[in-house]
């Protein structure tokens, strides 16, 4: 079966899926390898569970029967149809990438959009090389424009993504560190990021760049741009609310986000920029940025009692950690910190992990927790420091041990899921 007969069955499908749990009537399956997993084996049930199709790529672990095709490679199978049904769309698509913010800075793009387009966007955080596809085969002939999540932790990902997704403009939110180990270092970052620009570069597609970011406007040279800052075609002032939150001003509309840290501003500015290049009107962008409310532990303020707590245990690495911890330091009042490890960040682990402890003492905390083998391992000590070897073990701990301090802040990578410990400070 060629990509195109391939093609003509998901146009009467009602939907692709790598999940036989998810499978709905009429739906395509592919079956796909992962570390834990065979899809092949799944491939029949897909089928008597309604699936019109399932893509497989080991014909010995499921019986012939009709809908089961075998291709050489289901991921590739359903990357290429996905790049297809792109190029099938005459649609204009957002692409972003970069270190830290992409899934706020998406989800504060679709809310400007949506005040005048039929929007769809990247799901949660399915930004990968299985995620992408899945993202452009929701796609439907309703809607007007996309946004597209691209992740990355190694060179070459960025570049099959924007070949997959062929944005018409594309973002880096930040070049920072984060997935240094897949990378091995700065500049692998730089040039991992960079192939999104490549794409752009070689295709004549647009940028949003933002004119303050040295190396955004180094890196993205030659592509024709929409820009931000102070020597962009659209420039905007920063104000920080008594109430943490942050608000962009653009020529006298004061518009307030509900998100805190100053590192949001630049997300919030390209989520007004491409909302005004598309034309919206500032008042309805202005509605769009007030109305996002984050609650996927991303810069997420929540009141507990009276005391502030920051929960940002979504994810951490070294750059959004000092961003945070920046952030965190201007709150009024007493301040206590709990860290979970960063991950994935190979040698520069031990000396990434010291830095941060050394950063927190070195600012105005009061108490200073660590969690996790990491920060465990750092020698610094303090007084102020406490440390404890896993989540569970500082829970524990918590659970004894009462936290007085009027603001809080949580941040971790996500496999250190710190946001187990509210349940002790809500008790
Ligand atoms: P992931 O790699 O998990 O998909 P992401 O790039 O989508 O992450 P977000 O989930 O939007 O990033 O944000 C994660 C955290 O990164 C935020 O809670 C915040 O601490 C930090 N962050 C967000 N935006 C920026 C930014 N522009 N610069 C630096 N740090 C940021
Ligand atoms: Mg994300």
């Amino acid at each position: 079966m060629t990509i195109e007969e391939l093609y003509s069955i998901y146009l009467q499908s009602s939907g692709v899926t790598t999940d036989t749990r998810k499978i709905t009537s009429k739906s395509i399956y592919f079956a796909l390898k992962g570390e834990n997993f065979n899809g092949n084996l799944f491939a029949n049930e897909a089928i008597e569970h309604g699936a019109l199709v399932a893509v497989v790529d080991d014909r010995s672990l499921s019986n012939p029967s009709k809908g089961i095709f075998y291709f050489e490679n289901s991921l590739l199978c359903l990357q290429n149809l996905a790049r297809y049904h792109r190029e099938q769309l005459n649609i204009p698509i957002i692409g972003l990438t970069g270190s830290n913010g992409k899934t706020t800075t998406k989800e504060l793009m679709a809310s400007v959009l949506k005040e005048k387009f039929n929007v769809w966007y990247t799901q949660g955080n399915l930004n990968n090389h299985i995620g992408v596809p899945l993202t452009l085969l929701s796609i439907n002939q309703n809607h007007e424009i996309a946004i597209v999540e691209m992740g990355a932790n190694h060179l070459k990902e960025i570049e099959l993504l924007s070949g997959i997704c062929q944005p018409t403009i594309g973002y880096i939110t930040n070049f920072g560190k984060a997935h240094l180990e897949g990378f091995g270092g700065m500049e692998g970052v730089y040039r991992g990021k960079s192939e999104l620009y490549s794409f752009l570069r070689e295709n004549h597609r647009k940028v949003i760049v933002n004119t303050d970011d040295t190396k955004q406007m180094e890196l993205s040279n030659g592509i024709d741009s929409i820009s931000f800052g102070t020597e962009g075609d659209y420039t905007y002032s920063y104000q920080e609310n008594s109430n943490h939150t942050i608000s962009l001003i653009y020529q006298n509309c004061l518009i307030n986000s509900q998100l805190t840290g100053k590192y949001n501003y630049t997300n919030l500015c390209a989520a007004a920029t491409l909302g005004l290049y598309f034309g919206i009107e500032i008042v309805k962008i202005k509605v769009g940025i007030e109305n996002y409310l984050p609650q996927n532990q991303r810069s997420q303020i929540v009141k507990l009692g009276n005391k502030t707590l920051v929960l940002d245990t979504y994810n951490a690495n070294p750059s959004s950690m000092e961003a945070s911890l920046k952030n965190f330091s201007v709150f009024e009042g007493s301040k206590t910190i709990i860290l979970g490890d960063m991950f994935e960040l190979g040698k520069e682990s031990a000396y990434e992990h010291s830095k941060i402890v050394s950063l927190a003492l070195n600012t105005n905390f009061d108490n200073i927790f660590l969690v996790g083998e990491n920060f465990y391992s750092t020698t610094i000590d303090d007084f102020k420091i406490k440390k404890f070897k896993s989540t569970e073990e500082a829970k524990n701990y918590f659970k004894e041990h009462s936290i007085v301090t009027k603001n809080l802040l949580l941040k971790g990578s996500r496999g250190m899921a710190l946001e187990k410990l509210l349940n002790v400070f809500k008790e």
